[in-house]
């Protein structure tokens, strides 16, 4: 927001994830039993923000547009589905994996490898002591699970290893059903699996997570698909803006030609500045006509699309942009954090804030004004907004205690407010303070989430 943001201290990660445990947000997965390697559990205020972060980008990717529609397609997929996106072809030969930048290469590939160490080397990376790769292994990225009642006629399914192909697979359903005008888009939120070897920084790369996608389906013509790439990467990069994230730790980064899937034209990250150096939130990719022709080779469908105005028959390409749930919500937490004199401060835009106020009586121990801050916080609940009630310790705890947790505004019920019905309302990123008649809150708390 308009307020600078320099006031991050050097080990922000920790503090953060520190912050996130001590105040609900995120939790290490199954800690009372010693924990689950790259797995998190979002707590009562952690699960709001994601909420919060999802809702507004369905909104403004979704809702707000025409010609999107959204999906919500099963987790456990027909294994088919996975050799159809070259995943399980994937782990037959045994790679060994870059412990610099975690990219897998074919043990075999003598050239890559050597092409791959030169270009760390020209970029001064080091790789650890002890060696830059691992041992030759037989990777299997994707989670494996057992589907069925009977031990020995249990099916084997995979936990789906990206969100994409549950959109892919339904492309004919959606045609057939909302009739949809090209260019259009599907939009997906959901949760994807993988083994990874090395899950770290916190949320960034874990081995659950959450995606948030579209995938628009372009006429197969390299002008207009190019004309929607560069529209998608614009409406991305601003969604991050509109949410009040710091603009210069925002980059386009174009992925070099040997970063790309083999099927990739074109490719761009957005990439966010984090303690650790420039990395990725969210890709951009043209995957051509590589996923329904893939899918049609595989199940024996026709996946073209007629149309109607062009009177063409043609397998449409893709203009994909995924995002990742957990990483921008980490990205917005490190971009909001501050600590100022007296105060820790998570500067977030109150879209995403997990309480959007929090109510209190000046005093705990007067019944009359008790009951009033009862109202005020009933009525404000009835709102679409959630608010937070807080009634310990004194007004200075309270604010700190929100300031720390994002909450951008609270409301303190006086004895004022029992004679002429205002309150004080006081704002989390100024710290100013005024009167402001109570049946005016719910408006004013509205304006500022626009
Ligand atoms: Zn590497």
């Amino acid at each position: 927001m308009s307020q600078p943001k320099e006031q991050k201290p050097s080990n922000l990660l920790d503090k953060i994830v520190s912050l996130c445990k001590r105040r609900g947000f995120i939790f290490p997965g199954s800690e009372i039993y010693g924990g689950l390697r790259g797995t998190w559990d979002y707590g009562p205020l952690g699960s709001e923000m994601k909420f919060n972060l999802k809702q507004s980008w369905w909104k403004y990717m979704v809702q707000d547009r025409e010609n999107v529609f959204g999906v919500n397609a099963a987790i456990m997929m027909n294994p088919k589905v996975w050799e159809a996106s070259g995943h399980t072809q994937a782990f037959t030969d045994p790679l060994i994996e870059c412990k610099i930048c975690h990219e897998r290469f074919r043990a075999d590939k003598h050239e890559d490898i050597k092409e791959h160490e030169e270009m760390h080397a020209k970029k001064k990376e080091n790789p650890p002591t002890g060696g830059g790769w691992t041992e030759p292994k037989q990777f299997n990225i994707l989670v494996e699970a057992k589907l069925g009642v009977v031990e020995g006629e249990k099916t084997m399914v995979y936990l789906r290893g990206e969100i994409t192909q549950g959109v892919h697979v339904n492309f004919k359903n959606v045609v057939d059903s909302m009739h949809p005008k090209i260019p259009f888009g599907l939009a997906q939120i959901g949760k994807a699996f993988r083994n990874e070897i090395t899950p770290r920084n916190f949320v960034f790369r874990s081995r659950e997570f959450e995606q948030m996608e579209l995938q628009t389906y372009v006429k197969p013509d390299e002008v207009s698909a190019m004309e929607v790439f560069s529209e998608m990467k614009n409406i991305r990069m601003q969604w991050y803006l509109n949410l009040g994230i710091d603009k210069n730790k925002l980059r386009f980064r174009e992925h070099a030609f040997d970063e790309r899937a083999h099927y990739a034209r074109a490719a761009w990250d957005i990439e966010y500045e984090t303690p650790w150096g420039w990395d990725e939130t969210e890709g951009i990719h043209h995957r051509g006509d590589w996923d329904l022709s893939r899918h049609s080779q595989f199940s024996g469908q026709d996946l073209s699309y007629f149309d109607s105005e062009s009177k063409e028959r043609f397998v449409p390409w893709v203009i994909e942009t995924s995002g990742g749930v957990d990483r921008a919500l980490l990205f917005f937490l490190l971009d909001a954090y501050q600590e100022e004199k007296d105060r820790i401060v998570l500067k977030i835009h109150p879209k995403l804030a997990p309480y959007k106020a929090a109510v209190f009586p000046l005093l705990k121990n007067k019944p009359e004004l008790a009951a009033k801050a009862r109202q005020v916080f009933k009525d404000l609940k009835m709102t679409s907004l959630n608010i937070a009630w807080d009634d310990r310790g004194n007004i200075g705890k309270r604010y700190y205690s929100q300031d720390e947790i994002g909450t951008p505004f609270c409301i303190t019920v006086d004895f004022q407010t029992l004679e002429d019905g205002t309150v004080t309302l006081r704002d989390r990123d100024t710290m100013e303070q005024k009167r402001i008649d109570t049946k005016d809150i719910a408006k004013l708390l509205e304006e500022k989430l626009k």
